[in-house]
This record gives C-alpha cells, structure tokens and sequence, in this order.
C-alpha cells in the first residue's frame, strides 16, 4: 500500500498520511471528512477549509447521479468547482440510500465511472450494508455479492482515482475478519468498515469494539481504515485507539438542525443549556439563550459551526494524545462520559492482546486513572516479559518495600504490573504515575503477575512482602509463596 504511511503509532491508533493522487494533497490522519450535501449546505465546503482546516469532505454520488439540477453541472464543471473545495473529495455511492430504502438503480460500474468522470479523488462501488443482528445466511450471502462488486471495481478503469473497498459482515466478527482480509486481497485502496451506524445510533459500543477489532485482524495493517458514518466527537478516541484512521459524519448537520450540541463527553439539547461548556467562537460570542431566540437558519448555522468546533477540537486531541503516547488515557476519560461508552472501553480492552502489537514498547508516562487502567496492553506486556527474565536465586523477596539483605535476590512489586528486577524500576512502563490510595483491580492485576513469576520457577522459593493487600488479590497468589505485610510487626 503505498498512498498510506504511518508515521506514528499508540495502541493500535495511527497517526498516518494520506496521499490522495487525483486531488494532489496529502491528507493527515486521523481525520474527519464532513458530509456535504450537495443540494443543502448548511457550511459552504470553502468555510469548512478556511475555518476549520478540513483538507477532505465526502459527498454522495448517487444523488447527484440522480439529481435533475445538479447532473449536468457536476459532469461538465466537475465536483471540485461545484462544491467550491480545494482538497480531497471522497464520494459515496447509494449504498446507504440501498439500505434504507432497499432499492437503487446504479450498477457498480456505472457509478464508479460516474464518480471518475464528476472528479472524485476517491470512489465506492455500490456494497450490501448488512445491518447488525441478521441471520448469518443473509449476512454471508449478501458478503458475497459485496465481494463479487470489490472485485469488479478493481478492474474498473479509474485512473488515479482511489478506490474504496467496504468490509460488511454484520455483527459476526469471523465474517468481518474474513470480509477484511478478501477487501485487502482485491488491491484497492481505502477500508471503510460499514454498516456500524445502527450500532452507533443504539450506543452499542462494545459490540462497535468487536466489529472494529475483527475488521482490524482481517485487514492487518493496511489503511487506512474508515469506519463509515462515524461522526459523534464522543468516540474518536476509543474508534482512533482500535486503528480506525478516517471518520465520516453529518451530525454536526443533522443535530444542529434539531437544536442539538455535542460535546466531547455526549450530546445536550439548547433548550437545556443554560451555558456554553466550550471556548469555540460560536459559545464565547452567545448564549444559550441568544441562541434560542434567533432565526431557525441562523440558529441551525451557528450549531452547526460549534458541532464543527467540537469535532475538528477532538481530531487534534486525538492526534496529540497518539504524538504523546497518551491515547489510552484519553480513551478512558472519554469513557466517563456515558455508561455505553465505557462498556466500549472495557471490550475494547479485551482485545489488549491485539492492539499491543503495534503499541510502542516506551512513552513517556504511563497515568492510571482507573480500574480500567489495570486491564491495559502495558500490564499485559510486563507480564509476559517475565518469560525471558532470569531469576538466579534460590530465595526470592518481591516486595513492595525496601530490599532485604537474607534474600539471594530481591525484586520490587508494583501494582498493577505486580513483580520487576529493581535495575528496571526506571524504565517504562514501571514509572507510572498510581494513585496511594489505589484499586483493587490494581493489587489483583499485580497478583496475578507474581502468580506468572512463581509458576515459572517452580524450584524458587519466594516471598512476597505486599501493602495490605486485599484478600481477592492475595487468593491469586500461589500457597507456595510466603506472605507477610509491609507494616505488619514481625
Ligand atoms: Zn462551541
């Protein structure tokens, strides 16, 4: 793949370039392409370059294949000169409208050279969007046909024009993984993973992390990856965190036109907001209130512009945290902001195995910030590198004290990596920032790594000196290591 390199990596997020050949630019990801409505734009696609920095938008193709006042305008000026954009233009191609309305009368073919012709810089061919839940037989067969259109887009001819290949599969994560890897075998060029709207619209967010992780183990790291539909700021970081690397959206369009705002941690209605809890233009300038009491249009613009704000805000925080080795933290604070969102994190931690391939092995701190924090790919890591560190002595003291001279060694334990060689106390992850008054998960997390240790060096003898532990944690522990509290008299 050579139009998507990564520059950078956290877990399994990505800071990467997308060069866009059609359109001469380059792309940085993450990224959010707005959808533009080709007949309503409640935000010209110049403003959102000028004001908001945007370098890609997505819009339909199929409507403006089937517009009466737009299909002669757009095959003769071109896309770029109708929407008044600059930058990379990614268009889709009915599958939505197919879904929703069971019934388009485009063939791949048609609409692929359809998008060439009007100038997109990267095109679709027509995918079944399998909706979640459904029997597996109709999310197979309808995978078929969506892989007979990969491959038959792939022989399209489409010049420079990049060409996207959607992974379905409903919410069975062999089907996502296999669609994944046939979407990768096809050659073309971008991953949008679809049909994840429903999911979204319910607050399914720990099925969203399976869906995500499987496409994920399918499509390798190929990319980037787009997960279709995806325009709530309140996920960019967890979707960001599993390797999602474009997101695509007309809520900040479709809420502000029902009154609604979004934040970072969930969505608030106008009606309810008594203040504005952003530095944006749009809520340092007015009021809820000022807001509430102007014209519908001027109303709807102004929402739009501070979903806007909130949204682009979130891209850079998002690609802050992946520059600063952070991302999981903000996966977590993001997490607080609805119960469904936690239940995200959580399942995406079970997938901690996968996303710490790519994670880099040293950052620059490691904050644990919940019990969560427990379940990361670094506690995980830790463990496992037991494995290739030697124990020489025949009495070993893990303690969370100081070191003692009757023993032939002594490590440190640190909750919730559990037991280290004290040379590597210095050494990420083991100088994380933990809280005094720490978690249970934390001690349980750290039992469990003495527990790796013990088995494997059955013929050591070892005693752990621990702080008052609780007893859930110190049920992990081997009967064969001797126990003692650090403040207990001897
Ligand atoms: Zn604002």
């Amino acid at each position: 793949m050579t139009n998507f390199e990564v520059r950078q990596y956290d877990a399994a997020g990505r800071l990467g370039e997308l060069t866009v050949p059609r359109a001469g630019v380059t792309v940085e990801t993450p990224t959010i392409l707005p959808v533009v409505n080709p007949h309503v734009q409640t935000v010209a696609p110049a403003t959102l370059a000028s004001e908001f920095g945007a370098e890609i938008l997505i819009t339909n193709s199929y409507i403006l294949h089937g517009s009466d006042d737009l299909r002669e305008p757009v095959l003769e000026q071109g896309l770029h000169d109708l929407l008044g954009f600059d930058g990379a233009i990614m268009t889709d191609s009915g599958s939505f409208q197919l879904a929703e309305y069971g019934d388009i009368d485009v063939t791949t073919e048609e609409i692929l050279e359809f998008q060439y012709e009007i100038g997109s810089d990267i095109g679709t061919p027509v995918d079944i969007p399998t909706p979640p839940d459904v029997d597996r037989e109709r999310a197979t067969a309808e995978l078929k046909t969506t892989q007979e259109r990969l491959e038959h887009a792939a022989t399209v001819d489409t010049g420079e024009m990049l060409v996207s290949a959607p992974v379905q599969g409903a919410t069975y994560p062999d089907l996502r993984e296999r669609a994944a890897a046939d979407a990768v075998s096809t050659g073309l060029d971008v991953f949008p993973l679809g049909a994840v709207v429903p999911l979204m619209n319910e607050y399914r967010y720990a099925d969203l992390a399976d869906v995500v992780a499987a496409c994920k183990r399918g499509l390798g790291e190929v990319g980037p990856v787009h997960l279709f539909g995806a325009g709530h700021p309140m996920m960019f970081a967890m979707a960001a965190a599993l390797g999602c690397d474009l997101f695509d959206s007309a809520a900040y369009a479709l809420y502000a036109r029902d009154d609604r705002y979004l934040t970072v941690q969930g969505t608030e209605l106008l009606s309810e907001l008594t203040y504005f809890p952003c530095h944006c233009p749009v809520c340092t300038d007015h009021t809820p209130a000022e807001l509430d009491a102007m014209d519908a249009d001027t109303r709807e613009e102004l929402l739009a512009r501070h979903n806007l704000h909130v949204t682009y805000g979130e891209i850079r925080t998002v690609k802050q945290a992946i520059r600063s080795g952070n991302l999981m933290e903000l996966v977590d604070s993001r997490a607080r902001g609805h119960p469904a969102m936690l239940d995200g994190y959580r399942a995406l931690l079970d997938h901690a195995e996968q996303l710490e391939r790519t994670d880099p092995v040293s950052k620059d701190a490691f904050f644990y910030t919940s019990n969560e924090s427990a379940r990361r790919l670094e506690v995980r890591r830790h463990q496992d590198r037991l494995e290739r560190l030697p124990v020489e002595g025949e009495e070993v003291l893990l303690t969370e004290g100081s070191s003692s001279a009757q023993y032939d060694e002594n490590w440190g334990v640190l909750p919730p990596f559990g037991p280290y060689p004290r040379e590597l106390a210095d050494t990420y992850p083991l100088t994380a920032e933990t809280p005094d008054r720490t978690d249970r998960a934390a001690y349980e997390a750290a039992a469990t790594g003495v527990r790796r240790l013990v088995e494997l060096h059955p013929d050591v003898s070892f005693t752990l000196v621990h702080d008052d532990w609780p007893a859930t944690a110190l049920d992990r522990v081997p009967d064969s290591v001797r126990l003692r509290d650090l403040h207990a008299r001897d």
